[in-house]
């Protein structure tokens, strides 16, 4: 385990050197950090993320988490949301400012996944405590395997229309009236893939499918935290959206713009 104090040789580097990684033998092994005031979790996390080849970071508090984030530039954060002083929700931010990793939150009870809809945090996913290291190790996979899914099911680049929203899927750009839109990598996805076949009613299911990973097993209210974010980030009213369609009963749907 790394920490800000002391640089242990760690074992993600002797799996990837002996070419015992599974999902890369060229690359260097993702870094990941650990952000976790309760010590022992953070250790057993961090065992378990460097038995499955990372390089795993480890942040005891919010702060030294932002400075760890800025130095160690990780692909992604598992960030738990109760710290002292500065919280997961505030880390998120400031991490967001700099950086577009991808964090996965974790949360003490299920009920604070819905606190996290009416705040503009974007983390890409959530895992409520208690939780098996098993599956938090599956949840980090998912999250580095989605660029290069993404890659593989590409139908063509191009310029989608939605009156003024323009995604731009090979640029991964977004503008909404000539203006940039700052989208997480989740949001985008959830939008490239719901653009890409306009006229469908998306199930939170195959919304799952199509941007997390169809082996992903969670709450599927995940998805309707990222359909919050992306519809206050496009100015949709959700009594009236413009862009993302309620369809009751089923999911959502690309609105006409
Ligand atoms: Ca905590």
């Amino acid at each position: 385990m790394r920490t800000a104090t002391g640089r242990a040789a760690s074992s993600a580097a002797t799996a990837h050197q002996t070419g015992s990684m599974s999902h890369s033998s060229e690359a260097a092994p993702a870094r990941v950090l650990i952000v976790e005031d309760e010590k022992d979790l953070a250790r057993m996390v961090a065992a378990y993320l460097e038995r499955a080849g990372y390089e795993v970071h480890v942040a005891y508090d919010g702060r030294e988490a932002v400075e760890q984030a800025r130095s160690i530039e990780p692909e992604v954060i598992v960030l738990d949301l109760g710290l002292p002083g500065l919280d997961g929700i505030e880390v998120c931010r400031q991490v967001r400012t700099f950086s577009d990793c991808y964090v996965l939150m974790l949360t003490a009870r299920a009920e604070e996944v819905d606190l996290l809809v009416g705040l503009s945090v974007g983390a890409d996913d959530y895992l409520t405590k208690p939780f098996s290291p098993r599956e938090l190790v599956a949840r980090v996979l998912v999250l580095l395997r989605r660029p290069r899914a993404a890659g593989a099911r590409e139908e063509g680049h191009e310029q989608r229309a939605f009156g003024d929203l323009l995604i731009d899927t090979e640029a991964r750009r977004v503008t909404l009236a000539g203006m940039l839109v700052e989208l997480t990598r989740t949001e985008f996805d959830l939008l490239a893939a719901m653009s890409a076949r306009p006229r469908l009613a998306f199930t939170r299911r195959q919304i799952i499918d199509a941007v997390w990973d169809p082996a992903w097993v969670g709450d599927e209210h995940i998805v309707d935290v990222h359909v919050a974010h992306l519809r206050r980030k496009l100015g949709d009213d959700p009594t009236r959206p413009r862009f993302i369609d309620t369809v009751r009963g089923v999911g959502y749907r690309m609105g006409s713009g």
